[in-house]
Parts: C-alpha cells; structure tokens; sequence
C-alpha cells in the first residue's frame, strides 16, 4: 500500500479537524535523526494547535508517568537537529512485553488526556505499539472493571489515533526505503573504513570490519559498495557452496597478485554459511592468517554506528516523516488502522503499520530457514541488482574477460569517458564504476582528460581494471574537468579524434555544460558523422539543478558540507546573541539553500526562485527582532548565491545588522568551495555506481541501432529512468540553468512551518 492509504482514510473524515493532545516517545535502539523527528513532529502539532507531550524513556515512561510524561513547547526542542541520539530517551522495556505494563501505559495515557501517539523505533518498538493500539479497548475496559478509571473517562478515550515512524540503523523494516538513521550510519563506516584503508596499505595488511545488521545485509553491502571493500559477507546471501573460505581465499589471493596493498573485508554481524552455520569475525581472520599467511585485524564497529551528528539525509527524512505523521493524524478518523509513514521512492508513503511489522519480519524468517533466494527477494530488486555491480567491482581482475582470452562478444565497443562542469565528489566513483563494468564485458574504456576540452585537444588514453583502484572513495576528478563546451572549430576536432581514436560510445559525467555540450554533439549529427554514436549524460554537480533526475551525484555530499560547517559556526555563537547570514552555492538552483536550510534549522532561507522582496525582508526581520526580544540567542538565514542581485547576502546582512542592532550582532559567513570537496558521501558513491552500472548497459544496448540514442539517465523517486537529449531545451529554463518542474519545490511549506512558530489565539 502506498500514498493512497493516507489519502483515503483521510477523505473518510472529510478533512474534519479534531484538536487532540499528542504524545511522541523514542523507543528501542537510538538512531540519529530521532531527534529531528521529534522536532519536527513537536512543531508541526504546535503549529495545528495541538498540545505535545513527549514520552521520556519510551515505553518505560509511559508506563511509569509523572514527570517521564512532560509537556513541550517550542523552544524545547530547538537546537536539536544536529545531535546524535534522543533528547528524549529511549529505553528497552520489559514491562511493556507484559499485560499488566500495557495498561498501566494506557492509564497513564488516559490520565495526560493523550488520544493519538507518533512512536518512533525500530521493528520491537513497532510491534510493541501495534499490540498495544490493538488492546487498547480491552485494556481500558480493564481499568475500569478494576475502579482504576470510569466509564465515562474510558468512553472519551475509545480511540487511541496511532502513527509509527521507522528508526533504525540497519534499514530493515518494511514500509520505507530507507529507516532514519541508516545513511548516518552509512556515514560512520565509510568514515572508518576509509581511514583503516590507510593504516592498511601501509602495512599490508588485511582488515576485517564488523558492521550490525543481525538478519539484514543493507550496511554492509552498501557499506562495502561505498568504500571500494575487496569482499562482503551478509546474512541474506552466504558465499555458495559448503566451503566459503576458499571462495573468499581465492579473490583475496587474486587481489595481492595484482598487487593490491590493502584488502578490506566488510561483514555483517549476522552472517553466516550456506548451512546457516554463523560466521564470526574472528573466524575470517583465522582462515586469512591460516589459509593466505595474512596480517589481519578485526575492527568491530559496534556503537560507533549509532553515534555522532546525523546526516544532512537522516535529517531531512526525519524532518518530512515526522511533519508527515502529524498531519496523518489530524486528517484521518480516530479510529482509524495504525499507519506507518515512511518514504518510498523519495515521496511520502503510508503503510498499514501491522503490514509493515509483518513483512520485516519475514526476511529474518527467510534467513533462519535457511531460504536465501527468498531473503534476497524480499530485499527488494535493487539491493540485488547492487550486490551483483558489487560482486563485480570488487575482483582483482575483470570476472568475464580476462586480458589475454579473445572476447566472447562479437564486437567489443571503444567507450569514452569524460567528467564535465566543476568537480563533484562521486564523479570518480562513477567513472571507476563504468570502467570496471565495461571491461567486464570485455569493452575497452578509454578516458579523456579535462572534459570537452581533452575530447578536442585529443587527451585520451586508455584506463585498464587497475588504473581506476581507489577511485571509489576519492572526491574530485582525477580525470580532470572543464567547463568547455564545444563550438564551431572545436566539433571538427572532436569529430576528428573520435575517428581517430574509434570511439564507439560517449560516457559523459557531469553538470549544466557536460549536457550542453551532449546535446551539441546530438544536434549536429547531420553536419558530423562521427556523432552519430550513442551518447549518454550521468548528472553530477553539487547544484542539482539537472531536468530529469531529482538527484545529482555530489549534491548530498555538498549538503553534508554545507551542514557540517553550518552546525560549527552555530556553535561559535553560544556565548552572543547573535544572527549568521550564510550564503551557499547552486547558481540560480535554490536546492542547496532550502535543504541547509530544513537541515541546519534556519529561521530564513532566500532562494532566487521565489525572489527576494523589501516587504519580505522587513517581515523576516521583524520576526528575528521578535524572537530575540524573547530571549532568542541564535538565529540562522541561509541565502542562495544568486537570490538577488541587489538583496543579496552582502545587503541582507548590513540591513539586519542596522535594524537589529540593539538586540543581536550579525555575521556574515560565505562558504564556497568547501562545498565542493572532500570524500563523497556515501549515498553519492552508492548513487553514482547504480547510475554508471544502469548507463553502461545502455550505451552497449544501443550500440547497434542505426540511430543510437543520446540520452541523459536520472533518478525519479527511486527508479533509474531515461530521457531523450532532445528534450533538454524543454524541460531546462536556461535563463537559469535549472530544471523547469523542480521537485522539491514544494518543501517550502513544510521548511517554513517548522522555522516559524505561529501561535494560534
Ligand atoms: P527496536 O525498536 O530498536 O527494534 P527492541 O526490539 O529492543 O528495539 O524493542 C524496543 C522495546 O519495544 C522493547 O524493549 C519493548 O518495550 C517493546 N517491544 C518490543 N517487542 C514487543 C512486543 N512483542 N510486545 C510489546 N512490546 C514490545
């Protein structure tokens, strides 16, 4: 069940709003994001009028009341988005397993007036709320038969309205694709591993990384596939045949030949052999040292995974989900199924939450009967369609062509790579992936340095499996990247060294120039031959202002910059009252600013799609003034390089400097390139591969028409689609370089409601 589910049970009640008193509580394992989650759910009901109690301690707190049930206000939970774990608390409650505890948490309830619950968990905490929403008429029909509250207490609270919200590092709960708090803890792997990568190469020496998941792969196989691991083991697909350990000896083995210097082994907790026999860690490294005469270590992760400031993602997942909940519960019937609200295909999903907590449970089933096909499949298409890139990428040699056999295809294509526009991090990840997968299929991948420009000065050389080690982790672009988009002379030379150098295929990765200068190439095919081969664009620039894909690759890890120095220079201003006016990129594209901006808790955020006004700027102030008034220490305006060309950051901040000066000092902070480098994120090195792995085999796919296609590849939702070339100048407003439709346009609504309190009289 998807969206629809909310939809109607919404129309059932005909939009009817009902002022409740809400109770929001974190339970189970912690997560980063819960935090944003109660924020967000704690501001949304406030800003309907409802009244917030948070639960403290989870289900403990509900079933032991006083003051574990406390009410909240605005400010409580401000300042929270950027910490790690639970303001709130959360706890593991066996009293809650038994009858007796529910009802006391139901009495306890009842006694706070509290008619509808957003709980916020993982599987347990789940199944714990789906039991308790079930008993809920017999539990109060028990109080009452027990004098412990009356009839007619009872019949007032006949409903208990419930929504559950999935938090858990592991991503293993069904209902949402992805859980909050698994892209953090994607974030502390790829962290770690990156930085044992180098211990390792210096040494040798071989690393074994335990991650959690006790029946469910998703860290470790995405964990693997983003920082480049040279073997993965995972719960749902043991190694095949009896004896693992050969298996896995004969690729490691493989790997040293070539001379690979570090060997990283990622394994979830919770593998085990085909026989359903459990591996441990320990385990691997014997074999290693017994069977390869290995230095191997095991680095047990553990908590680590759980820890630290959430990610620009989890926040803003947490953000939606919990503004989501509330709204959820205002528009439908009281008696209404529970639902989970999770996020599939990057849109708002509702779920029946007892479907939800069935289904997740059928994998760890799968797996303890000893049915991996059907684990796997359960898993979902992608989660297989990576391990199998996954399975590829990570040999020493290529699997299916080895250098020294003939090819077993009939006509094996020259395809060239390039990386256009400004660096984003994941542009090497896309270009490792595409080389590698290619050469498997026994392709040759040549590359061409700086963009269009190394296309016409001819800078084209060939990248064999080797030469593109390491490249799965490293920001930048090592092939290089220019701006340069050919004109006139410059396509004669271009459609010289095509011919020269027989290339069959073009692989072009990058931002607003690389499909420009793609769709010239396209457009004067009549005049060039040459260009009439198939062509294919992989959006990558950290504006993600690209038609056709809602995602660019370098555009997370550009909001996780942005964030990450945003949160420091909050924090720099504990001790002064103070307003930050911080200016980011995206050219004319305001995606980087409003999701800072969502992420980072800004009161403000100026982006040029909706202008910048003197009447705006005078009400944004007077609120700021306000708020200071009340005893506000901190505020935060996040402004798009190209807002305004005369409001801009420059402006705004000596406008709210003079205006405000009595009450807050105002500092001006201009973040530029830093947005541009570093490590890519883990969801751009995740993203960038499954785009390379899905374009690859559709430039050998189209290879053989009379008329290759030249298209552009994108994500919409969670699915991989293509376009057309030709459609670019319909879908691009090039005045200013962005998307016409432009998806997350309608998160301004949800940015502003959580930044401004309006209370109702
Ligand atoms: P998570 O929510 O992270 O999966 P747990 O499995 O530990 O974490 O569950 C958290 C809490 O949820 C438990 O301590 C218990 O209070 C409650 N819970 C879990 N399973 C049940 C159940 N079957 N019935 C009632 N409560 C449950």
């Amino acid at each position: 069940m998807m969206a629809s589910d909310c939809d109607r049970q919404r129309k059932e009640v005909d939009f009817v709003r009902v002022k409740k008193r809400l109770g929001v509580f974190t339970s189970g394992g912690d997560a980063p994001g819960m935090n944003a989650a109660v924020r967000s759910v704690v501001r949304a009901a406030l800003n309907q009028d409802l009244e917030v109690y948070a639960i403290y301690e989870g289900y403990q707190g509900m079933l032991e009341g006083g003051d574990r049930i406390r009410k909240m206000d605005w400010d409580s939970v401000g300042g929270i988005l950027g910490r790690g774990g639970t303001i709130i608390g959360t706890a593991r409650c066996l009293a809650f397993q038994t009858r007796e505890g529910r009802r006391q948490a139901a009495r306890n309830l009842v006694e706070y007036g509290i008619e509808a619950l957003v709980a916020i968990g993982g599987d347990g905490s789940l199944t714990g709320a789906t039991i308790f929403h079930r008993e809920w008429p017999e539990l109060l029909a028990e109080l009452v038969e027990n004098g412990e509250i009356g009839a007619e207490v009872a019949a007032k609270h006949a409903h208990l309205a419930l929504v559950g919200l999935p938090a858990s590092i592991d991503n293993d709960l069904y209902g949402s694709d992805m859980t909050i708090g698994t892209d953090t803890a994607l974030h502390r792997i790829a962290e770690a591993a990156d930085a044992i990568s180098s211990t390792a190469s210096s040494h040798q020496r071989t690393f074994i990384i335990e991650v959690m998941g006790r029946n469910c792969g998703y860290l470790a196989l995405m964990g693997g596939l983003a920082t480049g691991s040279d073997w993965v083991m995972i719960p749902e697909k043991p190694p095949e045949g009896e004896h693992w350990e050969e298996q896995m000896c004969q690729i490691l083995k493989a790997g040293r030949d070539s001379g690979r210097r570090d060997t990283i082994i990622m394994v979830a907790e919770g593998t085990r052999d085909a026989q359903g026999k459990p591996i441990r860690s320990d385990d691997i490294k014997q074999v290693l040292e017994e069977r390869l005469g290995e230095d191997a270590r095991v680095t047990i992760l553990g908590h680590v995974q759980r820890g630290g400031s959430p990610s620009a993602f989890d926040r803003h997942l947490s953000t939606l989900l919990g503004h989501a909940a509330v709204t959820q519960i205002l528009q439908s019937d009281p008696a209404a199924e529970p639902m989970l609200i999770g996020m599939r295909g990057n849109r708002i999903a509702c779920t029946p939450l007892g479907q939800c907590v069935e289904n997740s449970r059928k994998v760890a089933q799968a797996i303890s009967s000893g049915d991996y096909p059907q684990a796997m499949a359960l898993r979902g298409d992608t989660f297989s369609e990576i391990y199998h890139t996954f399975y590829t990428l990570m040999q020493a040699t290529p699997p299916n062509c080895k250098p020294d056999a003939p090819p077993p295809i009939d006509k094996p294509l020259r395809i060239a790579v390039l990386t256009c526009g400004a660096a984003a991090s994941g542009m090497n990840t896309a270009v490792r992936a595409a080389v590698r997968l290619g050469i498997d299929k026994c392709h040759t991948m040549l590359g061409v340095e700086n963009g269009f420009r190394g296309l016409i000065e001819g800078h084209i050389k060939e990248l064999d499996w080797v030469s593109v080690r390491g490249w799965a982790t490293a920001g930048g672009s090592s092939l290089g990247t220019s701006r340069k988009i050919p004109k006139g002379r410059d396509l004669y030379d271009i459609a010289r060294h095509i011919e020269k150098h027989d290339i069959q295929a073009l692989f072009i990765i990058g931002g607003w120039s690389g499909y420009q200068a793609a769709y010239q190439l396209y457009n004067q095919r009549e005049n060039f031959p040459a260009f009439n081969i198939p062509i294919i664009c992989i959006p990558a620039t950290i504006n993600n202002n690209l038609p056709g894909s809602e995602y660019s690759i370098g555009s997370d890890t550009a909001l996780n910059n942005i964030i990450q120095a945003v949160d420091k220079i909050k924090q720099s201003a504990v001790a002064s009252s103070r307003c930050f006016v911080v200016k980011v990129m995206g050219r004319y594209c305001g995606y980087l600013a409003l999701l800072s901006g969502m992420a980072t808790g800004a009161e403000q955020v100026y982006l040029h799609e909706d202008g910048v006004t003197l009447s705006n700027l005078q009400h944004d102030l007077d609120y700021l003034i306000n708020s200071f008034e009340r005893g506000k220490r901190l505020g935060l305006i996040i402004c798009n390089e190209n807002a305004h060309p005369v409001y801009n950051s420059d402006f705004i901040s000596a406008l709210f400097a003079e205006e405000g000066k009595k009450l807050f000092q105002v500092r001006q902070a201009v973040l530029g390139h830093l947005q541009q480098g570093g490590d890519p994120s883990p969801f751009d090195r995740i993203q960038a591969t499954r785009l390379a792995a899905k374009a690859i085999d559709f430039l050998i796919a189209e290879a053989d028409k009379h008329s290759p296609a030249a298209t552009a590849i994108g994500l919409q939702g969670s699915q991989v689609q293509f376009w057309n070339l030709s459609e670019l100048p319909v879908q691009m407003d090039s005045d200013h370089q962005r998307p016409k439709h432009q998806w997350w346009w309608e998160l301004r609504s949800i940015a502003s409601t959580l930044s401004h309190h309006t209370p109702h009289l």
